[in-house]
């Protein structure tokens, strides 16, 4: 890359990926951040040829600063095409208003296929570029499920539109996503496959525009819940509970391995160790077993009549009314407690304020409550599974 009297060229662009790892520096640096990604708050990053917006949104809301007004300028090579969250009319960009580039995702490259379409009323955008061991058919029809079953169960967003960018990364790189207010970053191997670990992952990621988008709360509910959330609809999807069971069996297994788990609440680990191992930290394995603990509490407590769904559309309304659509904890345990009783509340003491380590039989015991349907836990392997070597958070 170098720079010209009016702008910048980019030389040796080849087929693959390409990491500019380029970044636009902001005047004004805002502390912490959430994306949860391993990106600083601050600034406008090129990854893959794709530029990952910041500042943070939470951020930003947290210190009660308006978003800075950011206008965006490409000098792009002839043939190239630019994907962004919003909509405009030629290389420059001019947000309407900060809001409008909140995490948004801006793509640029001559290689994108670009397909529009519409789930559960939604209005989406697949950009794909790269070639992968699935066709990209298969890609839009797991985003367009993602955004059906998700609308189905938490209601419609307060978004016209998402956006979904999907680029090859290098290989031997570890896989991750992203995701901001209305775009979404994939950014996986080439020879990664459309199977359960990928389509949990593109769900997950599709939940973020209700919760960490839609709705800020506790991490262990924003990236734990929600993914708990994400195995259950991923099975529906597939017509198979033992897809949910897989994912929560091996939840528990990493959660097992988590040294300080009985020392520690999620919200204590959330402000003791912010970062890390997905795999590794409790507001993820100890959090999606939460979900699932307290689903099988609120539909027992409840005679079948609610479930966790119908705490999260009570949480999302809330949110909804506030300006920093912030839910507190105490917020999710009235929720908790209104719709599944006072037993849901002696799960919630046991689960979320106490550490007390859950065990398989609960874990199992929960599957059966959720799904009508006994789903024993698999067999231990005696080798380690090669993914748990290292998955980043997203
Ligand atoms: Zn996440």
């Amino acid at each position: 890359m170098q720079r010209t009297g009016s702008g910048v060229s980019i030389d040796g662009v080849r087929p693959g990926a390409i990491r500019f790892r380029y970044r636009l520096d902001f005047t004004d640096s805002i502390a912490g951040g959430s994306t949860t990604s391993g990106l600083a708050s601050t600034r406008l990053y090129a990854v893959a040829r794709s530029l990952f917006v910041a500042p943070d949104p939470v951020a930003t809301r947290k210190v009660s600063r308006p978003y800075p007004l950011v206008r965006v300028r490409f000098a792009l090579p002839e043939d190239w095409t630019v994907v962004a969250a919003w909509d405009s009319t030629d290389a420059g960009f001019a947000p309407r208003s900060g809001d409008d580039l909140l995490s948004g995702i801006l793509a640029a490259g001559s290689d994108y296929r670009t397909y529009p379409g519409v789930a559960g009323g939604l209005r989406f955008r697949v950009a794909v570029r790269g070639r992968r061991g699935f066709t990209d058919s298969a890609l839009v029809d797991l985003v367009a499920s993602s955004l059906r079953h998700a609308t189905t169960a938490f209601g419609p967003l307060p978004v016209d539109r998402v956006t979904y960018v999907s680029d090859a990364g290098r290989v031997g790189r570890t896989s991750g996503s992203l995701q901001g207010i209305s775009t979404i970053g994939l950014l996986w191997e080439p020879g990664e496959l459309l199977e359960r670990p990928r389509g949990h992952d593109t769900f997950h990621e599709t939940l973020h525009f209700w919760f960490g988008g839609a709705m800020e709360a506790e991490r262990w509910w924003t990236e734990g819940v929600t993914d708990y959330f994400a195995a259950r609809l991923y099975a529906d999807w597939r017509g198979d509970p033992r897809d949910l069971a897989a994912l929560c069996y091996e939840s528990w297994r990493n959660y097992e391995r988590i040294p300080h788990r009985a020392r520690m609440t999620m919200a204590a680990e959330s402000r003791s160790m912010p970062g890390g191992d997905n795999t590794a930290l409790l507001v993820y394995r100890k959090g999606m077993l939460a979900g699932l603990l307290l689903d099988a509490a609120v539909r027992r407590g409840s005679g079948g009549r609610q479930n966790l769904d119908d705490v999260a559309r009570r949480l999302l309304a809330l949110a909804a009314e506030r300006r920093s659509h912030t839910v507190t904890e105490l917020d999710i345990r009235d929720a908790v407690i209104a719709a599944g009783g006072p037993a849901s509340g002696r799960e919630w003491a046991r689960t979320v304020s106490g550490t007390e380590p859950l065990t398989l039989q609960q874990v199992s015991d929960a599957l059966r409550g959720v799904t009508g349907v006994d789903l024993p836990p698999p067999p231990v392997s005696v080798r380690m599974p090669k993914r748990l070597a290292s998955t980043p958070n997203r």
